[in-house]
């Protein structure tokens, strides 16, 4: 059978993409690697699917990074055709991926026309759906213990979960039974045999590649889903979202405060004017809601300043370390399989 993809491997094997970039408008983007985004990790796989609402059978590239890297030139092409701003490039965590493709000297943060799919999520819920802020904070049960955010709730009404890709396209394609097992192929990744530590071996097992074309596939899906029933029409406004939701990654100098499941602060709308302070777990400069009254003004020397997004990830990190010392699995806690 035919591979449903494209597998490129050599230089050569990236012309027919470069040829394609020049008359395509959307491009969606996915990485895989090795702790993708995180200090030491790498990324191995570049993922695109080129124009995916004009002909939904295009097959994705799948390019390998592990043989193309040492190929700056063509690199170099690559990424100056997808800085383009006529291309929009269509991402799922594109937090992550921008760290990712930072290592190799690709900038989606300050590429033009970038739209996260994941934050499109957020941002349906709360001006599509009207999700109500208790309904929010429901999202963090199971991340966050349920004593904390009963007692504490007032705290966490500026804080969003992220979804999984897995857990966006059951909550878009829920009532459609055509699209019934959608999120099949990403379900329980290591009953498929599918295993994160293993995105850096060569040659890598056609599960691997197939698996990888499977996740920009849905992150089309969704887009498309988005695209047909109209929640795109403010698609200026969510660009400049992603913008600042790009810009606020890999900031923080202790990585659990730049590889975690929650919105930043002043990334779904912009900062209100007024003064700011700067987060000591983010690094992000912050309007005044984001912080506690006690954390604005350091009435307390000795704590770090926290925006609310931090402080909701340090006590899940404490958690966590209290309940998982004893079998050492950090993130068994998350309901998700994916840390971030
Ligand atoms: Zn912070």
């Amino acid at each position: 059978m035919a591979n449903d993809y494209h597998y490129c491997q050599t230089p050569e094997s990236l012309h027919p993409l470069l040829e394609a970039l020049k008359t395509t408008s959307c491009v969606v983007l996915g990485c895989e690697g090795v702790d993708l985004g995180r200090e030491g990790g790498s990324i191995t796989i570049l993922s695109l699917l080129l124009a995916p609402l004009e002909d939904e059978q295009t097959k994705p590239y799948i390019l390998d990074l592990k043989t193309l890297e040492s190929d700056k030139p063509s690199l170099t092409l690559l990424f100056d055709a997808l800085a383009s701003g006529t291309i929009l490039k269509v991402t799922f965590d594109g937090r992550r991926d921008g760290l990712a493709l930072r290592a190799l000297g690709y900038e989606l943060a300050q590429s033009r026309c970038v739209l996260d799919m994941q934050l499109a999520m957020v941002m349906k819920r709360v001006e599509i759906d009207g999700e109500t802020c208790e309904e929010q904070i429901e999202r963090l049960r199971g991340w966050l213990a349920y004593r904390e955010l009963e007692q504490h709730s007032q705290m966490y009404e500026l804080i969003h979960k992220l979804p999984s890709l897995e857990m966006a396209l059951i909550d878009i394609f829920e009532h459609d039974e055509s699209h019934e097992n959608i999120a099949e192929p990403l379900r329980a990744k290591t009953a498929h045999g599918i295993y994160h530590s293993s995105w850096g071996d060569r040659p890598l097992d056609i599960k691997y590649l197939e698996y990888a074309a499977a996740v920009v596939r849905l992150i089309s899906q969704l887009y498309h889903r988005f695209h047909d029933d109209g929640m795109l029409a403010r698609l200026t406004e969510l660009q400049s979202a992603t913008t600042r939701f790009l810009a606020s990654a890999g900031k923080a100098e202790v990585e659990m405060y730049n590889a975690h499941r929650l919105l930043p602060l002043d990334v779904l709308k912009p900062r209100a004017a007024g003064p700011t302070y700067q987060c000591d777990g983010c690094r992000l400069t912050l309007g005044s809601d984001a912080f506690s009254k006690s954390a604005r003004l350091m009435l307390n020397k000795k704590k770090e300043r926290l925006c609310w997004v931090c402080r909701a990830v340090k006590i899940h990190e404490e958690t966590n370390r209290n309940r998982y010392d004893s079998d050492g699995d950090p993130y068994a806690y998350d309901s998700d399989d994916d840390p971030w």
